[in-house]
């Protein structure tokens, strides 16, 4: 598969609701193209590293600060920035160690002028990386699924149980 994509957008013409379960299920993606995105490059991290009102404007600079500059957010745009890096805890296929002790990483390295390579072979830190083995992964993504589905069947259940409490029709609940 090719890597094309650096951004996703979807505008609305009009402002729309966005629920909290939205904003989980957007994030929930972005972690699944993180993840895969780490599975083809050993030795890199990418992980959501901003969630929520987009910003327009953060102060870089103590001076900027003090002006009393503050950050500034777009509330009407939800976004998701990502970060990319080394994981600095992946081991080297050519010293002992890990990357973050290489010469990209840190002055005055242990590993010397090792010119770091992720070592292919080791399986991924699991406790570490909190990622799970491909197969239980997608397991994991169905589970979500049909837990996401058995919720919207739950919630169109109460919504039906409290019209007839109230004496009206559920849909005039709903609306
Ligand atoms: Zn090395």
């Amino acid at each position: 598969m090719s890597e094309d994509t650096l951004k996703i957008e979807i505008s609305f013409p009009v402002k729309v609701e966005l629920t909290q379960d939205d904003m989980r299920q957007l994030d929930a993606i972005t972690g699944e193209i993180c993840d895969r995105y780490e599975v083809a490059h050993p030795g890199r991290v990418m992980w959501a590293a901003g969630v929520g009102s987009k910003i327009l404007y953060m102060p870089m600079t103590r001076d900027e600060e003090l002006a009393g500059k503050h950050m500034e957010f777009d509330d009407a745009v939800f976004a998701i920035d990502c970060s990319e890096r080394e994981d600095f805890k992946w081991p080297c296929a050519k010293c002992e160690f890990t990357q973050g002790d290489h010469q990209d990483c840190i002055l005055d390295p242990p590993a010397g002028n090792c010119e770091f390579e992720p070592k292919s072979q080791e399986p991924r830190p699991i406790q570490e990386r909190g990622l799970v083995p491909m197969h239980v992964y997608l397991s994991a993504v169905d589970g979500r699924q049909k837990m996401r589905a058995a919720l919207r069947e739950a919630r169109a259940k109460v919504k039906e149980l409290e019209g007839l409490l109230s004496g009206k029709p559920a849909e005039a609940i709903a609306n």
